[in-house]
């Protein structure tokens, strides 16, 4: 006997998970979202979260529609207004401007907490969506008519599609039994936020090198916000560094193209993988976010290719017509409209990092050759531009 029936069950409440329940508003669906976590407040003391988040233009144009984007405090998004991107060899660069693209920014900066509220506030006024949290599944059955999920509380639901938004170690796809390919990279992305001595200008900035990659993500005022990824054994000792040698490591690091550095907010660190399912889809169960892909954070994307996912999924159940939900044949135009972006992503993002992590000389000729020549062709770096923002 299931307590509580629905036509879909998100499991995870993350940025990803939250947005899909939203997308479903007004679809006809009723939808349970279950999150293990319970929400957290935002601190009092206004202080910088050091998760921030590179938001393309499709996914600002996906977080307006959802009425989450004009719920963030301008005040504390920056916009990037263009990108410099370095070579190891010290010279060669690679220049990505909003203005050569024909747009206002590339991309918006923004804190996760902030975007993780917003979304949490939205979701409290959707009348069709039954947020059940702190909750944690123990049990999931998939049988042909329905799936049945039971929590670790005693509590049975139902429901006709399951949707796996619950992160890279996703127990909704290990539970289905979608086979997942883990690739651990034995880095750790490094992140904390400074502020620094000359203004970033709204540029990004980010640097290859042979022990990882450097990026600077520009915050509001003489403000950044750093992600890199290193060596894991490399990544512990940064961070056992007291503030002011970080600072001087960091800026170093970067040629003190920013002159020198304060810190702000402690360094965290998070281990890269690249996590690549079988599948996408199982009959009654959908994954998507980190559950459907990891991906190296150096193309700053994998938030951006989830919010992607949560907008495809929400169109083909919207135009699911008489056919069920968990419906197998309409999970697959969800599967087809995904892979190959996702596809592209993977190889992308792991290209690169294994193309930086070569010691043979002839590929830091050719990493380094072919980001000069990259500069030079405005066409080949408008399609990277539109490639990158996604669909605008
Ligand atoms: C260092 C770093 C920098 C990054 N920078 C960027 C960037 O600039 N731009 C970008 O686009 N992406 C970036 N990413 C990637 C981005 O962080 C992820 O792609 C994104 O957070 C994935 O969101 P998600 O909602 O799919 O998963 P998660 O954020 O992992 O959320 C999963 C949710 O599911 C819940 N959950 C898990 N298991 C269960 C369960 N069994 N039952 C119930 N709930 C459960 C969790 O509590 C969590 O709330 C970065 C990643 C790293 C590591």
């Amino acid at each position: 006997m299931s307590d509580q029936t629905f036509d879909v069950a998100i499991v995870g409440a993350g940025l990803v998970g939250s947005s899909l329940a939203l997308a479903l508003r007004g679809t006809g669906l009723s939808v349970a979202l279950i999150e293990a976590r319970a929400p957290q407040p935002l601190p009092a003391d206004a202080s910088w979260d050091n998760r921030i988040y590179a938001i393309s233009p499709s996914s600002v144009n996906f977080l307006a529609r959802l009425g989450v984007w004009a719920e963030l405090p301008a005040e504390r998004m920056a916009r990037i207004e263009a990108m410099a991107i370095y070579g190891d060899d010290g010279h060669s660069r690679l220049d990505f401007s909003a203005y050569e693209a024909g747009l206002a920014q590339l991309a918006y900066i923004v804190e996760s907490r902030l975007l993780q509220a917003a979304l949490w506030r939205a979701l409290q006024t959707a009348n069709d969506v039954t947020l059940i949290c702190p909750a944690e599944c123990a049990a999931l059955h998939i049988e042909a008519d329905g799936a049945h999920l039971s929590l670790r509380d005693g509590r049975q639901i139902a429901a006709k599609l399951i949707v796996a938004a619950d992160g890279g170690r996703s127990w909704v796809r290990e539970q289905s039994g979608i086979e997942a390919h883990d690739k651990d990279y034995r880095q750790l992305g490094v992140v904390a936020n400074f502020t620094t001595e000359l203004p970033h200008q709204g540029i990004a900035y980010q640097w290859f090198g042979r022990d990882g990659v450097l990026a600077y993500l520009p915050l509001p005022g003489n403000r950044i916000s750093i992600v890199w990824s290193l060596q894991e054994d490399v990544a512990q000792d940064l961070l056992q560094l007291p503030p002011a040698e970080l600072c001087e490591r960091v800026a170093q690091a970067s040629g003190m193209r920013l002159g020198k550095l304060e810190l702000m907010t402690l360094a965290a660190a998070f281990p890269l993988h690249l996590i690549t399912p079988d599948h996408l889809i199982k009959p009654r169960i959908a994954l998507i976010g980190d559950a459907a892909h990891q991906v190296h954070p150096l193309a700053g994307q994998g938030v951006n290719l989830g919010f992607a996912d949560a907008k495809a999924l929400a169109a083909v159940l919207a135009g699911r017509g008489p056919r069920d939900c968990g419906d197998t044949l309409l999970l697959r135009r969800f599967e087809r409209a995904r892979c190959e972006e996702i596809l592209a992503m993977q190889l992308v993002t792991d290209g690169l990092h294994g193309l930086f992590n070569q010691p043979q000389p002839v590929l830091g000729w050719a990493r380094n050759a072919g980001l000069a020549l990259t500069n030079r062709f405005t066409w080949v770096k408008r399609q990277l531009v539109k490639h990158a923002l996604g669909n605008i």
